[in-house]
């Protein structure tokens, strides 16, 4: 068993980013700028985007972050999109999810300039993705990608059972492992919450892609001798021991399920740490791409 260690390979990524970021400044040019609308002010939301935030300091781009009330009505927030669409010195920015409920998230996202949506969510980047044109990739699929390919995992003709079926995760990796290229060309199935004897097809898989967000829901008698399974999953699990009263949990039963894999990815320090990488990334072919003045 060898561990995807994410947290290394993520730091090499900011690693390369950063020396990229260093020769564009010594060139005169004008660093990166990411900039994240945070609604409200949800405890795992304010995790994400301060340490989006604090990568962004990391690698020498520059960061914005714009905290918004609650209350602020979907107008006032529309209002607030067409101004980042338009400021010319931001080259991508995020809306980070979940929104309150009287907002309609999908209405907010179509709004975002698809030359800006880093995190790869507008119709036009997805549509992109789907038919192998240029395109911002969802972070989280982007990243477990690169993970694959950084440990020169070759997946093509293996069979890869992905759960869940988000349009930020599951969806996407189903798209990218299926596509013929350099990575993919796997036989990929899609299962999700109607799915029936998932236990039948993850025991075949080559490779299990985990996004659900069920602690240990994988068990070992679910993965055959010496597959790749990668955990999405991030669920926070009460844990008065803990100094912080929660416990992160992956949707893999790690101890179990570790030792009869070839590669597996830990929660935390897997998956997680390439997300905020890969919108990193995103961020700097989006300065690449179309805002190179
Ligand atoms: P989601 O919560 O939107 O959807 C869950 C999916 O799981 C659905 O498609 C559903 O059909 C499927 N599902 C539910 N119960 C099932 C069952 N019993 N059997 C099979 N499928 C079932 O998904 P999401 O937003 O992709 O999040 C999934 C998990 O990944 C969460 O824990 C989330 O926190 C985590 N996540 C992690 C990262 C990261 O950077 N590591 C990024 C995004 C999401």
């Amino acid at each position: 068993m060898q561990l995807l260690d994410g947290k290394q390979t993520a730091q090499a990524i900011k690693d390369e980013i950063k020396s990229t970021v260093a020769e564009m400044t010594a060139e005169g040019k004008r660093p990166p700028h990411l900039a994240a609308v945070l609604v409200g002010n949800d405890g795992a939301s304010l995790t994400y985007v301060g340490s989006k935030v604090r990568s962004c300091e990391q690698v020498g781009f520059q960061s914005t972050l714009i905290r918004l009330e609650d209350s602020i009505s979907e107008t006032a927030l529309l209002d607030e999109i067409t101004r980042l669409n338009k400021d010319s010195q931001i080259d991508g920015y995020i809306v980070q999810l979940p929104l309150p409920k009287h907002i309609d998230a999908g209405r907010i996202l179509m709004a975002v300039d698809p030359k800006k949506d880093v995190d790869g969510f507008h119709p036009s980047n997805f549509g992109k993705m789907a038919l192998d044109m240029q395109a911002f990739i969802p972070a989280t699929p982007f990243g477990i990608v690169e993970l694959l390919q950084r440990y020169q995992i070759d997946i093509q003709g293996k069979e890869c059972v992905v759960i869940g079926r988000s349009h930020i995760v599951g969806r996407p990796i189903s798209i990218l492992l299926s596509q013929k290229g350099e990575i993919g060309n796997a036989t990929v199935t899609l299962a999700h919450s109607r799915t029936q004897n998932l236990a039948q097809l993850t025991r075949r898989a080559d490779v299990v892609i985990s996004a659900l967000g069920i602690p240990e829901f994988l068990k070992a008698d679910m993965v055959k001798d010496g597959a790749i399974v990668v955990d999405v999953g991030i669920t926070r699990v009460a844990d008065d021991t803990h100094p912080k009263g929660y416990r992160i949990k992956g949707d893999v039963d790690f101890d179990a399920v570790a030792p009869k894999t070839s590669y597996i990815t830990p929660v935390p320090g897997g998956v997680g740490p390439m997300t905020i990488a890969m919108l990193l990334k995103n961020t700097l072919l989006a300065r690449q791409w179309y805002h190179s003045a």
